[in-house]
């Protein structure tokens, strides 16, 4: 991806864990890479369609000298996401702080800290088979959208299903939805829970009835397997419920370990059960 590049800004703030620091300040130097599609502004030579570098400079200024943080840690990573949040055609950035004038008793130039944070796009795939299903999905979905770090690019219509594996009773209703976000994997499963919760989900039997279930599908083309987390979805090649919606909004989006389409993935499905 393009870039546009803040070499070495300077910037007198009060951060630090002695409060000496705190009382005098001292200067910081940031350099930030920010990761965005330049080709439009460039042919056309137009700002609008670009990130404007003197706004991100100011926007870096305002937010270091408005706070007091003890730890560059928190600096940087509030200051990333301020920015991403901000400035919404940076998909991702490298940020470093850095400072030279640290309390150190030994010759050094400079301690600094550097982060990568973006913006990643994910599958959920939901699903209700009890109680007030529509509502449950409905709350769910908005408070997705309206979450300040995730973003809802797309909804796929809801199916009605037989239920799966055997465990639950009532027909399901099902579909997936795909979002921008700044949380880690791991937070947005917190996140998804507490909405299940919200619902009043028990967790009793496996793949019993539930008033909503929310799975992560897909995490950019992350591959991951934890206590807690396997992503992409473990099951999902056998889930015509999930195939179906992922195919009207996603068809060609690909799985990162087979490399297959969501339309392949639902042909193999098709072909191989009788469903
Ligand atoms: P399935 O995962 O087969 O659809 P389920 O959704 O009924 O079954 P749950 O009881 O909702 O299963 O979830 C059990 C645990 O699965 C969760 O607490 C979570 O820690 C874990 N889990 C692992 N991978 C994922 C994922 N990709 N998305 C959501 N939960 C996951
Ligand atoms: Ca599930
Ligand atoms: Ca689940």
């Amino acid at each position: 991806m393009d870039q546009i590049r803040i070499d070495n800004l300077e910037v007198y703030a009060h951060h630090g864990v002695y409060p000496e620091e705190n009382r005098k300040g001292q200067k910081f130097y940031v350099n930030a890479v920010l990761y965005t599609d330049t080709r439009k502004a460039g042919q056309q030579d137009d700002l609008e369609l670009s990130t404007n570098y003197g706004e991100v400079c100011l926007f870096i200024q305002d937010y270091m000298t408005e706070r007091v943080c003890k730890l560059l840690e928190t600096v940087a990573e509030g200051l990333a996401e301020a920015i991403l949040l901000q400035f919404p055609k940076i998909r991702k950035l490298d940020l470093e702080i850095r400072k030279p004038n640290a309390p150190i008793p030994l010759p050094f130039t400079s301690v600094s800290i550097k982060i990568t944070r973006g913006w990643h796009k994910v599958f959920i795939a939901f699903g209700s088979n009890m109680g007030d299903r529509d509502t449950y999905i409905a709350n769910a979905l908005q408070s997705i959208a309206e979450h300040p770090l995730c973003r809802t690019e797309k909804v796929s219509s809801v199916l009605r299903t037989t239920p799966y594996g055997g465990q639950a009773e009532g027909e399901f209703l099902n579909g997936v939805l795909q979002i921008r976000t700044l949380f880690t994997p791991e937070e947005l499963l917190e996140v998804l829970h507490e909405l299940e919760a919200e619902a009043g989900r028990q967790r009793t039997v496996h793949w019993g009835s539930r008033t909503l279930d929310l799975d992560i599908l897909f995490f950019d083309d992350l591959v991951m397997s934890t206590e807690i987390l396997t992503i992409p979805h473990v099951d999902m090649q056998n889930r015509d419920f999930v195939l179906r919606p992922l195919c009207e909004i996603a068809p060609y989006f690909r799985h990162p370990v087979t490399n297959q389409t969501m339309q392949q993935m639902l042909e193999n499905l098709t072909e191989h059960h009788v469903l």
